[in-house]
């Protein structure tokens, strides 16, 4: 399977704003950014959309939102939006699971 762009960052192949890692996420400033600030959780591991989870994944998953969490507390923030897009239908765009972390701005519902 084709490296994703998020592959290449994880592997320092190409560069990133790198907010956050661990050994099992990285976290990073999105290219571009729809928000004040907008980052990228993900998990190192590769699983292309939430489609693809299986039990086995439940506790990686769980750590998608303790990261976003710490993170977003590390910046300073207690509100913020999260999205996961799952599928083109939804505008996702790389196949390497991913929670976006929105903030720092005013949030309408229902989202667009
Ligand atoms: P999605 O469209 O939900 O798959 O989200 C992918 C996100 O990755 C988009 O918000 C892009 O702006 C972001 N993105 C793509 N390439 C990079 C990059 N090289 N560094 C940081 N963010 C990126």
């Amino acid at each position: 399977m084709e490296e994703t762009i998020f592959e290449k960052i994880i592997a320092r192949k190409i560069p990133a704003n790198i907010a956050y890692e661990d050994d099992a996420y990285i976290v990073i400033h999105d290219i571009s950014p729809q928000a004040p600030v907008h980052v990228l959780v993900i998990p190192k591991r590769r699983i292309a959309t939430l489609n693809d989870l299986t039990p086995g994944d439940t506790d990686l998953v769980a750590g998608i939102f303790l990261v976003a969490a710490k993170v977003m507390k590390t910046l300073g923030y207690s509100d913020y939006r999260t999205v996961f897009n799952c599928g083109p239908g939804a505008q996702q765009t790389v196949f390497h699971l991913h929670l976006h972390v929105l903030a720092g701005r005013k949030f309408n519902w229902p989202p667009g």
